[in-house]
């Protein structure tokens, strides 16, 4: 685990964040919530089987545990592409409060007291905050939207439409497969190559006939890349498939699971 993640326990409460992130967040756990079966506890999915009473008490928990409003709560859509939106007044409360009217893994903000929220159980899941010019943004990839540029897309369309700057810009890589754990195909590495060129090289390791890709080191790279300081580019360090004692692993549960949330609120 990096040297800045905290764990932070408090009653049922269970979650994580990062002393680099001056501002309210948090890495969620299974802990905390009221959901039962596949969902104990805290399931923040709607799509995972779980009753939806139970998910929509999550969030209030959430919120009363991270001090943010529950009624601005507003959600990524995670289809794996690399689709970035802004969330102005107007989209508050998206995928909580109101229906969904964008297709994005990647949802930026300069909207005060607005949580934004992306979801994981494997998938990498980065928060952004720009202490200079208070701008944030969530960003969720797994290996097809880390190959798609995602995370770069993201720090442009903060710098463009928000004003943020690359220079003072910090990401936190949240907990997530790593690359020990994330055994493939030849088909992931190929893809990546192919998008993202020789770069990704040195970041797949190649055990007999299966394939081991470091998605945070690829997600360092492309960011350092884009301009951010390697000092404020952190990397968790938590693997959730090493971790299932506390998170929901996609593949350690074969998809019978709840959904973490990693919240970013200015
Ligand atoms: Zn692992």
């Amino acid at each position: 685990m990096h040297e800045s993640m905290r764990r932070v326990q408090h009653g049922p409460f269970l979650y994580y964040t990062c002393s680099r992130l001056p501002v309210r967040h948090a890495f969620t756990t299974r802990f905390g919530g009221v959901s039962t079966g596949h969902c104990e506890s805290l399931n923040l999915g709607f799509n995972r089987g779980d009753e939806e009473a139970n998910v929509r008490e999550n969030y209030r928990r959430l919120a009363a545990e991270t001090g943010v409003d529950e009624t601005r709560f507003t959600l990524t859509k995670q289809i794996h592409e690399s689709e970035v939106s802004v969330v102005t007044e107007d989209k508050v409360g998206m995928g909580l409060h109101r229906p969904m009217a964008w297709q994005s893994d990647a949802i930026v903000t300069a909207l005060p007291d607005t949580p934004l929220i992306g979801f994981y159980a494997d998938c990498v899941v980065t928060l952004l905050y720009d202490p200079a010019t208070r701008t944030a943004g969530v960003c969720h990839s797994g290996w097809r939207g880390m190959a798609a540029g995602i995370l770069p897309k993201a720090v442009s369309v903060m710098e463009a439409q928000l004003g943020a700057r690359r220079d003072s810009l910090i990401a936190v890589l949240g907990p997530s497969i790593r690359q020990e754990c994330f055994e493939t195909d030849a088909d992931v590495p190929t893809a990546m190559e192919q998008q993202l060129g020789a770069l990704v090289r040195p970041y797949i390791a190649e055990k007999g006939v299966k394939f081991h890709v470091d998605l945070q080191g690829i997600g360092v790279k492309l960011l350092e890349d884009a301009g951010l300081r390697p000092e404020n580019v952190i990397d968790s360090g938590i693997c959730t498939m090493c971790r299932s004692d506390e998170f929901w692993s996609h593949r350690k549960t074969h998809g019978v699971r709840g959904v973490q949330g990693a919240m970013i609120c200015l």
